[in-house]
């Protein structure tokens, strides 16, 4: 088994070619090919994190596997990432371990490619602002991301610390070559913004539905437990909403559950799928000024199939260390 850490990870997954894979994925999951069962978890007995595991497997003859994840709440206090794991992959053909990749980094670019894709799909083909909501690691691969797929020429930033926010709007500004502005709270970032992406652990509603406007298009990633909400649930029923899978969006999206429970959206609203947009068998945008919102809940395939390409070029590069657990 080849374990391949932080690092070697960010070297074999570029975004764009994560987007490639997670494509595949997502257009393979909503075709039946693959199989995704809901992941599971629970909040540490100290409440201070999250544990959670999420298995899944591509189409026939493809990798499965499982990311096993430690999430903590206060990264930024303790030094580390917020999300700390592996993803474990699996040879089909002989049930055997291929591969253990650092979660952490599969995490950040996979999330974010998916993103991408949502954007690249449903954001109105002029957009050129963008609002990030967060500044920690999702916020910034989602500036990388996002500057993929649309020319976009500049951003504002808000988050709940200053000083971070000012840091990391510094570091992406310099590191992609595009101006960022700190807001001041999150209705002047989202003001006037083509794309908004949310990108924060808060566990209450950060983006209100009286700052949202026609015409904006909306990647909303944080609050994956059924009681947070990020984003608040009186957005919905001004959006044409999408997801990564509805079946997860039913069981962890905490503002999707409380708009069907308390009427904002009707009960059995089918949410189109990003892969059934993929797939030619939902148009998407339909017009100037639809909201729309794409509900990242995130899925195994979307590590599994990043784990696969990563594993892949490491054998061909010789990068990662092999290890033989067996005997
Ligand atoms: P980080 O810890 O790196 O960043 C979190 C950001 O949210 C920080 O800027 C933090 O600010 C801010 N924040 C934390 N609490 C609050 C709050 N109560 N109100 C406002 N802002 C807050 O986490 P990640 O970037 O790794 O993850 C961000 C979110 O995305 C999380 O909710 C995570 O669960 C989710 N996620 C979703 C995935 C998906 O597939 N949909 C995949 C991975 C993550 P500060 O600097 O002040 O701490």
């Amino acid at each position: 088994m080849l374990i391949i850490s932080h690092p070697q990870v960010r070297e074999l997954l570029p975004m764009r070619d994560c987007m490639v894979v997670v494509a595949d994925a997502l257009a393979s999951l909503a075709r039946g090919e693959a199989l995704q069962p809901l992941r599971a978890g629970f909040v540490r007995p100290d409440a201070k994190g999250v544990m959670a595991w999420m298995p899944g497997s591509l189409a026939a003859g493809q990798p499965f596997g499982i990311k096993v994840l430690s999430v903590v709440d206060n990264p930024g206090e303790l030094g580390v990432e917020s999300h700390q794991g592996a993803v474990m992959i699996f040879d089909p053909a002989n049930g055997s371990p291929l591969a253990l990749c650092e979660a952490g980094a599969i995490t950040a670019v996979r999330t974010a490619a998916v993103s991408a894709l949502a954007t690249e799909r449903l954001a109105r083909p002029d957009a050129t602002t963008l609002a990030v909501l967060g500044a920690g690691t999702q916020a910034r691969s989602h500036i990388e991301a996002m500057l993929e797929v649309r020319p976009i020429e500049g951003i504002r930033m808000w988050s709940r610390t200053p000083a971070t926010t000012e840091r990391v709007a510094a570091e992406s500004s310099e590191l992609h070559g595009v101006p960022i502005e700190v807001a001041d709270d999150a209705a002047s970032a989202v003001a006037d913004a083509d794309i908004i992406c949310t990108t924060t652990s808060a566990r209450e509603p950060i983006l209100s539905s009286e700052i949202v406007e026609p015409g904006m298009h909306i990647n909303a990633v944080g609050a994956s437990i059924p009681a947070w909400r990020e984003i608040d649930p009186g957005v919905l029923p001004l959006a044409t909403l999408f997801t990564d899978r509805r079946e997860s969006l039913a069981n962890e999206a905490g503002e999707y559950v409380h708009a069907v429970e308390t009427g904002l959206i009707p009960d059995g609203l089918v949410v189109p799928e990003l892969g059934e947009v993929l797939n030619g068998d939902h148009p998407g945008r339909t017009s100037e000024t639809e909201i729309t919102l794409f509900r990242s809940l995130g899925l195994a395939v979307e590590d599994i199939a990043s784990a696969q390409l990563v594993y892949e070029r490491a054998v061909k590069q010789k990068i990662g260390t092999e290890v033989d657990i067996v005997s």
